[in-house]
């Protein structure tokens, strides 16, 4: 397969499927490239809140979806397959996938982050045996069952809220003495009576035999360490940027790609959106913003090699 578009989009979170919005309907020829369901992280969400325009939280499952719909109604296309390189052709792009090659006369990146782990004794032995970075894939396992939450950032929050749906007794540490995450998120948590916070505390070893049995925690003030019985850890400690399939271009040294306001990538014809770049605040509708501003810079990057470009 050597199939030729005009806008190539790599990865179908928000800010790729808006990048499509904003390409089919700019009368590009779009093709999306997801190895997954189209949504990415934003499946994850059970009750989102902090969109404008929506007057009861939905979930967002409901929102990709609906934004799958509407950039399809627009055009774009959407394939299901693993990018393994993207090199320079020319003035744009040929995409290697597990199924192909793609050309693009340019293209955006919207790959988002994955999930970091804590890197400590036991968590990778019992993944899927009690460890989990998804509340709402793997919290009904939990039914009232007695859980840890490590983190202290808005996901940490949002999936502790979740968690405490199904269960009385949630635990959330941290390492800090307040919550990195935004003030009515941690309020939401502080507030909430099947949550006990516990500040100032790490996860040194996760402990057991054939599931999560219990965890070693230490007070970071104090430097005293204990043993705490739960039966499941939910980790959710920031996440790192999916770029191992890109050119050198340039990133910050966390890996994240730099933009500039146009979303462009130090390559020419090459733009970024979303969690995959770097930027100050990460939220659905930056995301979004980032789709719709990097698609609308494509285009004008593709007038340009064109000689068509408005002056
Ligand atoms: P984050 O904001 O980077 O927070 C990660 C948290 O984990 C921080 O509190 C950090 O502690 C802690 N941490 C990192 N490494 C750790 C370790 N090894 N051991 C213990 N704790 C550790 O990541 P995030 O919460 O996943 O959010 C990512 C982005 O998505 C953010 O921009 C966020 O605003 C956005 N987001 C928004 C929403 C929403 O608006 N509803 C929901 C989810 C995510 P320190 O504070 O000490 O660094």
């Amino acid at each position: 397969m050597n199939a030729s578009y005009e806008l190539i989009i790599i990865g179908a979170g928000v800010a790729g499927l808006t990048a499509a919005q904003y390409g089919a309907r700019a009368n590009l020829k779009t093709l999306v490239i997801e190895e997954m369901a189209p949504g990415g992280q934003v499946l994850l969400i059970d009750q989102l809140e902090n969109y404008p325009g929506i007057k009861e939280p939905v979930s967002g499952y409901d929102l990709s979806e609906t934004m799958r719909m509407q950039a399809e109604g627009f055009g774009a296309e959407f394939v299901t397959t693993s990018v393994e390189k993207v090199e320079r052709a020319g003035t744009g792009f040929s995409v290697t996938t597990s199924d192909g090659i793609f050309m693009a006369e340019a293209a955006i990146i919207a790959t988002g982050a994955k999930h970091r782990r804590l890197d400590i004794p036991g968590e990778e032995a019992f993944i899927g045996r009690g460890v989990s970075y998804c509340a709402t894939c793997d919290g009904p396992f939990f039914k009232g069952k007695k859980i840890l939450v490590v983190g202290g950032g808005d996901s940490a929050c949002d999936e502790a809220m979740y968690l405490a749906k199904l269960s009385d007794k949630i635990v959330m540490i941290h390492r800090k003495d307040r919550f990195r995450a935004q003030k009515a998120l941690a309020e939401h948590v502080l507030d909430n009576p099947n949550v006990k916070v516990v500040f100032n505390t790490v996860a040194l070893e996760i402990r057991g035999t054939k599931k999560v049995e219990s965890v070693l925690l230490k007070d970071v003030v104090s430097g005293a360490t204990r043993e705490e019985a739960f039966d499941a850890v939910f980790v959710f400690v920031g996440s790192d940027p999916n770029t191992a399939f890109l050119p050198d271009i340039a990133k910050d040294e966390t890996h994240y790609v730099i933009t500039d306001e146009k979303m462009a990538t130090s390559l020419p014809g090459l733009f970024a959106a979303g969690d995959v770049r770097v930027s100050p605040f990460r939220q659905i509708v930056t995301a979004c913003s980032d789709g719709a501003v990097a698609a609308h810079a494509a285009s004008q990057y593709i007038d340009e090699t064109r000689g068509a470009a408005y002056r």
